[in-house]
C-alpha cells in the first residue's frame, strides 16, 4: 500500500503525468521507486510533450536528452 504523504496535494499539483488513476500520483518516493524498478523514469523527468507517450524508458530519456 502506497504511505500518505504530508506534500501530497502541493506534489499533484507541480505534477505532469498524464497517467490517471495512477495511485502514486502525489507521492513522488513511491512514484520513483516503481519506475526505477521497471527501468523507467517518472512523468516529471519528461517534457511534456514525450511525457505523453507514457514512454517513459531510460532509453527514451537519453533519445530525448541525449
Ligand atoms: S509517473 Fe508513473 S507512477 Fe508517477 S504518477 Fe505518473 S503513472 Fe503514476
Amino acid at each position: 500500500m502506497t504511505p500518505r504523504c504530508e506534500k501530497l496535494e502541493s506534489n499533484r499539483s507541480a505534477c505532469n503525468c498524464s497517467y490517471g488513476g495512477c495511485p502514486r500520483h502525489g507521492t513522488c518516493c513511491a512514484c520513483i521507486r516503481y519506475h526505477l524498478e521497471n527501468r523507467e523514469l517518472p512523468a516529471c523527468a519528461f517534457p511534456d510533450d514525450v511525457e505523453k507517450t507514457w514512454d517513459r524508458s531510460f532509453k527514451r530519456f537519453i533519445e530525448t536528452y541525449g
